[in-house]
């Protein structure tokens, strides 16, 4: 039984059949997943969705596919987490992250809308499964690909380093290097895509793809007991996930299940920040640029949804900010030192953007604030940059360590009252 209605051009709202298609014939816009919303309404809940599995398939009305889901069984429903250090430490009073930096199985956002690329590309008779990423995305495909035995083929430019992707190649898929610039791998992998009838997750897969990132959106909603934040940040690569976190929001208050508003934030890396530039000089477009950052796997100069970001951004009654190099590796310390959690630099750099956006205050600190962590960072070590500092180095002897400690002031201040 199936709520996919068809796809919808974004521009001219022209429909076509759910089938292989992902651009508009008239206008070369994006096509879009179209449901039954009123068959959904009267068969679904958010009762019956709590019951189901904790993994982002809860949501599979909402989700376009005809049959049953081929993989993403451990996908989603990642924690978020009440920052109670954190906020103290920024001066807020409800913060939460939603942690996607243990995402199962390759520990980013991405496993979301691989779970769903793949799970409707089996359905679209696709038997090959490919994409072009120096990253993230890399690491997904190959890791759903391999759970499900459908081969897989990744297309990188030549100039990254082999050990970004190194995550990837453990799953043995099949690698191709091409010697270019990203955008000239992306348009290769357009015309192979059509030549050989593979599924390339991010490009002809692409309506049912992005459809994936509306699950961070409806688990946020969910996880603060069917309320939406007063305040979201996210983090702006392509441009998938701001508009598609909005269009789950969208749907759940049509859907009658949710209530509330929210100011929803686009953060990029300063070295790379289209979007978020664009938004601050008050254009209606963005100017491509060159990406100069550490924080690789946002590092996207001309984003295909860009200009879909920029509406979302200001139909919410949202902004947007930048994080330097810098202030990306201090917020990565921060939320290590304060809540325990690791995140790459697409983290820091959202982080880092949040707490502008509080200074500055656009985030009202009284207001529920959501911040979302998209990635790892055991997978970005050499990002740090830092000698591993221990505090000693001394032979394994109980009177050489006590001589050590003894002599030592404030060595563990504890941080936390503790009340008798
Ligand atoms: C891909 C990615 C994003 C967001 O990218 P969009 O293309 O804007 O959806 C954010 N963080 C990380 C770590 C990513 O890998
Ligand atoms: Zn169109």
């Amino acid at each position: 039984m199936s709520y996919l209605k068809g796809l919808k051009c974004k521009e001219c709202g022209k429909e076509y059949p759910a089938d292989r298609s992902f651009v508009c014939l008239e206008c070369f816009g994006p096509l879009e997943a179209d449901y039954d919303y009123s068959k959904i309404q009267s068969q679904l809940n958010p009762q019956i969705i709590e019951k189901r599995a904790p993994n982002l398939w809860r949501y599979r009305e909402l989700l376009p596919l005809e049959s049953e889901p081929i993989t993403g069984f451990n996908s989603g429903f990642t924690p978020l987490v009440k920052a109670s250090r954190l906020a103290e430490h920024l001066g807020v009073s409800e913060l939460y992250l939603k942690d996607d930096s243990v995402n199962h199985p390759s520990l980013s956002y991405k496993d979301r809308v691989v779970s769903i690329a793949l799970s409707r590309g089996v359905e679209l008779g696709y038997t090959v499964f490919a994409c072009a990423s120096t990253g993230n995305l890399a690491n997904a495909v190959a890791a759903h690909c391999a759970r499900t035995g459908f081969p897989c083929l990744l297309f990188i430019p030549s100039d990254i380093e082999i050990a970004k992707i190194k995550g990837a190649l453990v799953s043995k898929p099949r690698v191709v290097s091409l010697e270019g610039n990203y955008d000239q791998v992306n348009r290769l992998c357009s015309e192979i895509g059509d030549h050989y009838g593979w599924g390339f997750v991010n490009v002809n897969l692409r309506p049912y793809y992005t459809e994936g990132a509306k699950t961070m959106g409806y688990e946020i909603a969910e996880q603060l007991g069917w309320k939406l934040p007063d305040h979201l940040v996210l983090p702006t690569a392509g441009g998938t996930l701001l508009p598609k976190v909005a269009k789950a929001f969208h749907e759940l208050t049509q859907l009658g299940w949710v209530e509330g508003q929210t100011k929803i934030y686009s953060a990029q890396a300063e070295g790379c920040a289209p979007v978020v530039h664009a938004l601050h000089r008050n254009l209606d477009y963005f100017d491509p640029e060159k990406p100069n950052t550490i924080a690789k796997s946002i590092a996207i100069g001309n984003p295909a949804d860009g200009a879909y970001v920029m509406q979302e951004v200001r139909k919410s009654n949202g902004w947007g900010e930048t994080a330097t190099d810098p202030e990306i590796l201090q917020a990565i310390e921060l939320l290590a030192e304060k809540e325990g959690i690791f995140t790459e630099p697409a983290g820091g750099a959202t982080l880092a953007s949040a707490i502008k956006l509080i200074r500055q205050e656009r985030i009202n600190p009284l207001e529920t604030i959501v911040v979302a962590i998209t990635g790892n960072g055991y997978k970005t070590l050499e990002a740090l940059d830092t000698e591993a500092e221990v505090d000693v180095v001394l032979r394994p002897n109980l009177k050489i360590f006590k001589e050590w400690y003894e002599g030592q002031t404030n060595l563990l201040n504890s941080s936390v009252e503790v009340v008798p």
